[in-house]
């Protein structure tokens, strides 16, 4: 129901570091204008929900103009939200710690701070094999991963500052969700990272469709995840379609909902055709699972006003 509400959102408005933007003129207003001095105006600061899962999305609310704020010390994207105040989305890494971590937002000398507070979650593990060399690789291919990985934590800090998504996220192809995310995974035997999205069983060739609107950060062939489209979606919030046959867009294109960008594929470390799909905001790995059928910026959205 909320996802209908915002299918026909208006056009973003552009998000901002907190950083980049300031508001150099409201000590002076607060000078000129005793009525409104400091405490006649307090900032208010939501979160939505106030308890999140591993892999979970939250968004904070904030009235005012000129904010800026940090979760655990990071800068969050403000756009602004219907009814005009600013939100931002704070993703939790799969594998974050358990506990109540802090939220502080800033407006020019207002400062207000709430927290987020994070469960413990467990997952179930799953045992795949896979060639040899995506265990024991060799050195030249070790100095191949450690380049995509630093690419890759690149993109996480150059989220586009326009939200360019529109309305709710779609399934981004027509197969049905296999394994979920955050499985515990071992690969011929050996720990390695959890499974940080959602694999689609669908057949080689399928279409593979950008998830929402946003710009394509990258489109390449890398070690592990094969062919491999990043969509920024912009505010810090991106999507990924792993392991495809086919790239059909290439890095700096603009996509809308629902358009091809690829075609599924068994690219990389997969053990058959399928279609991987995460997500991210900023560097955390959340559930895409999360997006599918909602619109991440209407989160909490009416309970705050
Ligand atoms: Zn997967």
């Amino acid at each position: 129901m909320i996802s209908r509400r915002f299918e026909s959102s208006p056009p973003a408005p552009g998000c901002f570091a907190g950083a980049l933007r300031r508001a150099p003129l409201v000590g002076l207003l607060a000078l000129a204008s005793p009525l409104r001095a400091l405490g006649s105006d307090t900032l208010a600061v939501s979160v939505e929900p106030s308890t999140v899962s591993l892999g979970g999305l939250a968004v904070v609310r904030v009235g005012g103009h000129g904010v800026r704020g940090t979760f655990e010390g990071k800068p969050l994207r403000f756009f602004t939200a219907g009814g005009g105040g600013k939100a931002a989305l704070v993703g939790i890494d799969l594998e974050h710690p358990a506990g109540r971590f802090p939220i502080e937002v800033f407006a020019g000398r207002e400062r207000a701070r709430t927290e987020l507070a994070v469960l413990e979650s467990e997952y179930p593990e799953e045992r795949l094999t896979v060639p040899p060399a995506y265990t024991a690789p060799d050195p030249a291919t070790l100095r191949r991963i450690e380049r995509e990985q630093q690419r890759l934590a690149a993109l996480w800090e150059r989220s586009g500052a326009e939200r360019s998504w529109r309305g709710a996220f779609l399934p981004p192809t027509d197969g049905a969700p296999g394994s979920p995310f955050g499985l515990r995974r071992f690969f011929n035997g050996e720990p390695r990272s959890p499974h940080a999205g959602i694999d689609f069983r669908a057949p080689r060739g399928a279409a593979v469709r950008a998830a929402n609107r946003g710009r394509v950060a990258l489109a390449d062939d890398l070690f592990f995840t094969g062919k491999t489209v990043v969509v920024d979606h912009g505010c810090g919030l991106f999507t990924l379609y792993v392991h495809l046959s086919r790239l059909a867009t290439r890095a700096g294109a603009l996509v809308d909902k629902g358009q091809e960008i690829g075609k599924v594929g068994s690219t990389g470390r997969a053990t058959g055709p399928h279609l991987h799909f995460a997500a991210r905001v900023g560097e955390a790995r959340i559930d895409p699972a999360g997006l599918l059928g909602r619109d991440p910026a209407a989160i909490g959205e009416g309970g705050t006003r």
